[in-house]
C-alpha cells in the first residue's frame, strides 16, 4: 500500500491517457470553431453565491456537493475570518454569466458564442463514470431567443459526437420546461398532485415539494419514480408561447435528422432553465444513468446576476464519461505521432556539443528523446530503441571537433556523416522519407 493516493473520486491522466484526452480535445475545438465560438476560461474557484441562487438553494449540487476553499490556517487570527465563502466550481454556466457581466460582453454584437473545456468539482459518491473531480466541456449562446438557436446549439453538439464518431450510438431526451410565464402553474399543478402521495416520496423529495415540486420528476429513487409515473406533463402545462417555441425546436431536430425521445421527466438537475432542456445519452442506457451531457435554456439567468433581460441557451458535455464511452466501443483516439530523434553523446565535449545542436534545429517535426546520465554508445542506442526513435544523431569526440554528426537511420541500420551546418536539411529529408 502507497503512503499517498490520489484522492477518492480523482485520478490521474498519465500521458498515454492524454494522448486520447487531446484527441478529444481537438476534435470538439475544430467543431466549435468551424461555428465561432470564442474559448472562454474563468477561475477554477468562485464565490459560492455564483452557484447558490442561480442553481438553487435546493439541489443536490448546492446542498451536498460543493468543495468549499479556504486558506488554511495552522494559527488562526480575526483577519483570517473571510467575509466571502469560495468554493470549487460544480459547473460552468453560473462563471461564464458571472463573467458575460464582469466584462461587459452584453455589449458585443449578439449573440455571443463561448466554449470551455475544463475540470469541475462535486463532492458526489464515486463511481462508474461519477469522479469528484471531473472535465467538462460546453457551449453557451447569449442573446438569442429564437428556437432556431436552440436546434443550432444541439447541431453543434451533434457535429461535435459526429466527429468523435458516436452520433450513430447516441439520442437526445428533450422536453421542455416552460418559463416565468407559465412555471407558477406548472409548479402548482405538480406540487397539488404529488401532494396527495407525500408520504411515499422520499425524504430528499417531501422537502423540495414545496419548493420545486420539478424536481421530483426526474428523482432516481424507485418509489418517486412509481409515484411521478402518471403525473401532469409538464409540456401540457406550458402556456401557447413556450408551446409553440418547443414544437419549432422538434421541426427543427426532425429536418437534421437529429433523433430525440420527448422525455416529459426531464427537468435537469439545476433549477436556472427554462423552456427547452435536454439529455445526451447513449442509446442503449434506457435507465438514463449516464448522461454524455445536457443542457437547456436559462433566459433568466443573466438577470438574476443583475443584467439586462438576455435569452441564452448552454450545453456541458462530460469529458471523462465520454472519453470511457470512446474506449468502451473500441473508438481508435490515435494522435498522429512524430517521429523520435534520440541525440546520443558520449565525452564532454561532445555533450556540450550536443545541446547546441540542438538549439540550432528549427521546428522540423520531431520529437527529442535523450539521456545525459548513460555513458557510451550502446547504452545510448538501447535506450533510443526502447523508446522507439526513428533517428539517432550520434555526436562523440571526433565528430565534434569536425562539426560532424552521424545520422543512423534506425530502422534499416545505414548512417551519414553529416556537417552540423547541413543538419536542418538532411533531417527535414529523412523525416520526410520516414513519414511517407
Ligand atoms: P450536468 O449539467 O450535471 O447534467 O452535467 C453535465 C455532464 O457532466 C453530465 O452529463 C456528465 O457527462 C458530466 N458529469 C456530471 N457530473 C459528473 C461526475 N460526478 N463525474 C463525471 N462526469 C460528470
Amino acid at each position: 500500500m502507497l503512503k499517498f493516493q490520489a484522492p477518492r473520486g480523482t485520478r490521474d491522466l498519465l500521458p498515454v491517457d492524454q494522448l486520447k484526452w487531446s484527441v478529444v480535445f481537438n476534435k470538439i475545438r475544430t467543431v466549435v470553431e468551424n461555428f465561432s465560438f470564442g474559448q472562454i476560461e474563468t477561475p477554477i474557484y468562485e464565490n459560492q453565491n455564483v452557484f447558490t441562487k442561480p442553481i438553487g438553494a435546493q439541489t443536490d449540487i448546492v446542498e451536498k456537493e460543493m468543495f468549499e476553499v479556504r486558506r488554511m490556517a495552522t494559527h488562526p487570527t480575526d483577519s483570517d475570518e473571510e467575509k466571502d465563502r469560495y468554493v470549487l466550481r460544480p459547473e460552468y454556466t453560473a462563471p461564464v454569466v458571472r463573467a458575460y457581466l464582469e466584462h461587459g460582453l452584453a455589449s458585443w454584437p449578439q449573440p455571443v458564442k463561448l466554449w470551455y473545456w475544463g475540470p469541475t468539482f462535486r463532492y458526489d459518491r464515486p463511481q462508474k463514470g461519477r469522479f469528484r473531480q471531473f472535465t467538462q466541456f460546453g457551449l453557451e449562446i447569449f442573446g438569442e431567443a429564437s428556437p432556431t438557436t436552440d436546434a443550432f446549439l444541439i447541431l453543434v453538439l451533434w457535429q461535435i459526437y459526429a466527429q468523435l464518431g458516436i452520433d450513430r450510438l447516441i439520442t437526445i431526451d428533450i422536453n421542455t420546461i416552460g418559463d416565468s410565464v407559465c412555471r407558477p402553474k406548472i409548479r402548482k399543478t405538480l406540487h397539488d398532485y404529488l401532494q396527495k402521495s407525500r408520504a411515499e416520496l422520499c425524504a430528499d423529495c417531501r422537502r423540495r415539494l414545496d419548493i420545486n415540486p420539478m424536481r421530483v420528476l426526474d428523482c432516481k429513487n424507485e418509489a418517486c419514480q412509481k409515484t411521478v409515473r402518471y403525473a401532469p406533463e409538464i409540456v401540457d402545462l406550458t402556456c401557447p408561447a413556450c408551446k409553440n417555441h418547443f414544437r419549432q425546436v422538434l421541426e427543427h431536430l426532425d429536418d437534421l435528422n437529429i433523433p430525440y425521445d420527448l422525455n416529459p421527466r426531464l427537468v435537469r438537475g439545476l433549477d436556472y432553465y427554462t423552456k427547452t432542456t435536454f439529455e445526451v445519452r447513449p442509446t442503449d442506457d434506457t435507465n438514463r444513468q449516464s448522461s454524455l451531457g445536457g443542457g437547456g435554456r436559462y433566459d433568466d439567468l443573466v438577470q438574476i446576476f443583475g443584467g439586462q433581460s438576455t435569452p441564452a441557451i448552454g450545453f456541458a458535455g462530460g469529458v471523462d464519461r465520454t472519453v470511457d464511452y470512446l474506449l468502451d466501443q473500441n473508438i481508435q483516439l490515435k494522435v498522429e505521432e512524430r517521429p523520435k530523434l534520440c541525440l546520443i553523446q558520449f565525452g564532454q565535449l561532445a555533450r556540450r556539443k550536443s545541446l547546441t545542436v540542438v538549439s540550432k534545429l528549427s521546428d522540423i517535426g520531431y520529437s527529442l528523446v535523450v539521456s545525459f546520465d548513460k555513458e557510451g554508445l550502446n547504452a545510448q542506442l538501447k535506450y533510443a530503441d526502447k523508446m522507439g526513435a526513428a533517428l539517432c544523431l550520434i555526436i562523440g569526440q571526433k565528430e565534434a571537433l569536425a562539426e560532424e554528426i552521424i545520422v543512423r537511420n534506425m530502422i534499416d541500420g545505414s548512417q551519414e556523416i553529416v556537417s552540423v551546418s547541413k543538419l536542418t536539411e538532411v533531417l527535414k529529408r529523412k523525416i520526410k522519407e520516414i513519414t511517407k
